[in-house]
């Protein structure tokens, strides 16, 4: 988004490797005086507040945030029941070598075809290049994001994208496969002292690269009702209450986009060229489609 994001948004538009971001949450939240305690597994939550540790420990705790992911046991157990929902979509994932990926694509770059895309963007010099490729599935394929995936098996599914795409999977010498999986909207996230948070309270496809965020949304949300309110049940209702709404649209669009970036034929044409062509002629007014998102603001309704 270069330019544009900065002067719609008034920030910039980054690509971090999960890692570097991982690292300093955790640093902010230690500074904050977080008692970070990792490689631990959670073996039950309760509504009363209560942990219990897979190593037999007990706690109890005011809150807790579930935030577990898009297999959440969490929300399983205590809220819906129902396992999430294979979308029909699986993803190669892979890191190239900057050196070996030349000439690098400039931002992010998105090659669309019938039942599959392929996105590439760069995450810096000490991480590489990102790849990840979507292909449609009518089979089941495992949800387990680190499953080896079989690089000329991904070769060979994009081998009639164009000589750029191609070039960059050239130099794939080991990738992960996995089935994605998302979930209607929840009705509700917070049951007693338990709040879902992330992907446990709204699975998604990552068609619209929102996931992560919404995460950290969520987090900014909470945060804020539970500054304005020392009664933490009325906290968390407001937190939901406002939080759902806009993750339940973004989880639609994503799932919409699926149909976008995979279409064929006549439709492709006029679809993909239309998008091309506002580009291009008018990137602001391409652009304020998306306002809704990148122009969020954390603050209270
Ligand atoms: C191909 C792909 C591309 C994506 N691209 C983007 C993007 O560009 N931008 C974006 O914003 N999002 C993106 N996302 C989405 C993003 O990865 C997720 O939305 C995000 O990771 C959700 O964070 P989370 O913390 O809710 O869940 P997770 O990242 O899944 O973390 C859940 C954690 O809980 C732990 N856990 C689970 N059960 C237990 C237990 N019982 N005890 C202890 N720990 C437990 C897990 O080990 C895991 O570490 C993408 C996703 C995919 C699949």
């Amino acid at each position: 988004l270069g330019d544009i994001a900065i002067a719609r948004y008034g920030a910039p538009y980054l690509h971090l490797h999960r890692a570097d971001l991982q690292h300093v949450l955790a640093q902010r939240a230690q500074a904050a005086g977080a008692d970070l305690r990792l490689g631990v597994a959670v073996a039950r939550v309760g509504p009363d507040g209560g942990v219990q540790l897979e190593t037999g420990e007990a706690l109890v705790f005011d809150l807790v945030l579930a935030a577990d992911g898009v297999r959440s046991s969490v929300r399983q157990h205590w809220f819906d029941g129902a396992a999430p929902r294979f979308t029909g979509q699986a993803a190669w994932r892979a890191l190239v070598p900057r050196e070996l990926a030349q000439p690098s694509p400039a931002g992010v770059t998105v090659w669309a075809g019938p039942q599959r895309h392929l996105v590439a963007y760069d995450l810096g010099p000490n991480r590489g290049l990102n790849l990840v490729a979507v292909t449609e599935r009518s089979a089941w394929v495992e949800p387990d994001w680190r499953q080896r995936g079989d690089p000329q098996e991904l070769r060979a599914a994009f081998a009639d994208f164009p000589a750029a795409a191609r070039r960059l999977l050239e130099p794939v010498a080991d990738c992960q496969f996995w089935g994605l999986f998302d979930h209607a909207p929840l009705p509700h996230w917070v049951r007693g002292k338990i709040a879902l948070l992330g992907d446990s309270a709204h699975p998604m496809l990552p068609f619209l690269a929102q996931g992560a965020a919404m995460a950290i949304e969520d987090a900014a949300i909470l945060g804020l009702c539970l500054q304005a309110d020392p009664e933490i049940e009325t906290a968390l209702a407001r937190y939901q209450r406002q939080r759902r709404p806009r993750t339940a649209r973004v989880q639609a669009v994503s799932r919409a986009n699926a149909k976008l970036f995979h279409a064929a034929g006549l439709r492709a044409s006029l679809q993909h060229g239309a998008i091309a062509l506002v580009n291009h002629m008018a990137p602001g007014l391409g652009q304020a489609r998306l306002d809704w998102v990148y122009g969020w603001r954390p603050a209270l309704d």
